[in-house]
């Protein structure tokens, strides 16, 4: 038989509630209404692929609701109704978010059908997550394998292009980490930072994709691509005063000038520890290397702060970037960073630009350098050369 999605929806008032309810059974689902937010932990199961849930309600509210999904393990869908302005609607979608659930789109009522059937249409169902742990999924790889990857190899940087805005020129790259795994396949960033963090390995994973990144920018050189490679750096490797004196040897022994590289450390992780690496950035500074800020806009730096670190370049945040052309605060906080970038001296480099209608509100916005899948994806080191040399102008 065919498999149904299953909704339940929850606003105090009914005939909402049922205006809901019909137009998800017209559009295929098992529908359920409730006005009650007191009745429904009774009401709910964790078979449910959406719930629908209005914020404003007397007694429980839809915030008290996210608690209760985020604290059964739930992985509904999650469509947010409320007649608040947009500003509340977002929050309680971050918050949504932070406690792990998927909130595919939020109504302002009164709710138009339309609109409603879309946000319908994309709810993803739940079965195919269930068939997958029916069937046992692929478990997460062990630190001891994790360890002998790093020693056979298999740990590598991936590049991404960034370009100069107003050139389309290619300026630099940057290095993204990969596990090349001989039968899982590519493996992402985030886990491999994951097991990293509980290997207590961060810093040796920082060191591993440095090298890597230096060896390969001169194998570059040496067919002819002269570009910058932005390095991630975990913070805690800022603690280190051996870093600048450690990271010039290595510079030497690769024949690279240190303008050649940038090392990137979110904000959100160096504004905790900042006094202890205060001194070390200082002094990478002084060196000739450049450090960039990356993530803008998801920590919590002061402006005090943004002026006491000597950072040469800013990178808006792609949750921003993304949302731009249709979010009226994301908009706001990039104009907003580029003007503090540019005010600071900085340059601002946007990450996640996927499209053209972005680049170009980006370019109007008068930002600087521009990465994301629009250019083009994270690729191996030997690909760029014959990327860049096919990359004239973007179409
Ligand atoms: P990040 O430094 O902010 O890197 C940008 C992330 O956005 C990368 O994810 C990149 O693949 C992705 N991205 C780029 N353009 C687009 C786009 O147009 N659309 C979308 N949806 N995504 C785009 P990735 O490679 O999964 O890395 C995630 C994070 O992991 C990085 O965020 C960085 O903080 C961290 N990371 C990656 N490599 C390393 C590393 O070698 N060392 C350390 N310490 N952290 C790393
Ligand atoms: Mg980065
Ligand atoms: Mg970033």
């Amino acid at each position: 038989m065919a498999y149904r999605k299953r909704l339940l929806v929850l606003d105090d008032e009914r005939d909402i509630a049922e205006f809901v309810r019909d137009v998800a059974i017209e559009s295929g689902y098992d529908a359920l209404a409730s006005n009650s937010s007191a009745a429904f932990p009774s009401v709910y199961s964790s078979d449910i692929d959406v719930v629908v849930l209005d914020l404003m309600m007397p007694g429980t509210d839809g915030i008290e609701i996210i608690r209760f999904l985020a604290e059964c393990g739930s992985n509904t869908s999650v469509i947010l109704i409320s007649g608040y302005n947009a500003g509340v609607l977002h929050s309680a979608q971050e918050l949504a978010s932070e406690h792990g659930l998927h909130v595919i789109g939020s109504l302002t009522k009164p709710i138009r059908y339309e609109e409603l059937e879309q946000l319908l249409a994309t709810v993803p169902a739940l079965l195919p997550m269930r068939r997958l742990s029916d069937t046992g999924r692929l478990e997460k790889p062990g630190i001891d394998e994790f360890i002998a990857a790093i020693d056979n190899g298999e740990i590598v940087p991936y590049f991404q292009p960034q370009l100069d805005i107003a050139s389309q020129t290619l300026i630099g790259v940057e290095a993204l980490v990969r596990w090349e795994h001989p039968y899982r396949g590519l493996l992402p960033a985030g886990l491999i930072l994951e097991l990293a963090h509980e290997a207590d390995l961060l810093v040796e994973l920082s060191t591993c994709v440095l090298n890597q990144s230096l060896t390969q920018c001169r194998k570059w050189l040496e067919e002819g691509l002269k570009t910058l490679v932005s390095i991630n750096m975990s913070a805690d490797i800022f603690k280190d005063l051996g870093l600048p004196t450690m990271l010039e040897e290595q510079l030497q022994m690769h024949r690279l000038d240190p303008g050649q590289i940038t090392l990137e450390v979110t904000e959100s992780a160096l504004m905790q520890e900042l006094v202890k690496s205060l001194d070390t950035l200082t002094r990478l500074r002084m060196k000739g290397i450049a450090l960039s800020i990356d993530d803008f806009g998801t920590g919590y730096s002061s402006l005090v702060q943004l002026h006491r670190i000597p950072f040469s370049e800013m990178k808006i945040d792609r949750s921003f970037v993304v949302n731009a052309l249709t979010d009226e605060e994301a908009l706001a906080i990039v104009k907003i960073t580029i003007m503090l970038g540019h005010e600071l001296g900085m340059k601002v480099i946007a990450e996640g630009i996927e499209n053209r209608q972005t680049w170009d509100l980006l370019a109007t916005l008068g930002c600087d350098a521009a990465q994301g899948y629009f250019i083009a994806k994270p690729m191996p080191g030997d690909a760029l050369s014959a990327w860049a040399q096919s990359h004239r102008t973007l179409h």
